[in-house]
């Protein structure tokens, strides 16, 4: 399980810094989140202001 980021993403970058373990980082489009790395907490939902970032 990881969290993941959809096109609603608009590369703010809001999510980047609330993410403890790092696992977030700019992709080809938008935001990305690394599955391997991310370890399901939810930080980065709460942080998202277009409701990007949800569960897998
Ligand atoms: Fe990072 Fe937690 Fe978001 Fe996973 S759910 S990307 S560990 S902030």
């Amino acid at each position: 399980m990881a969290h993941v980021i959809s096109d609603e993403c608009v590369s703010c970058g809001a999510c980047e810094s609330e993410c403890p373990v790092g696992a977030i980082a700019m992709g080809d489009d938008h935001m990305q989140i690394n599955a391997d790395a991310c370890v399901d907490c939810g930080a980065c939902e709460a942080a998202c202001p277009t409701g990007a970032i949800s569960a897998e």
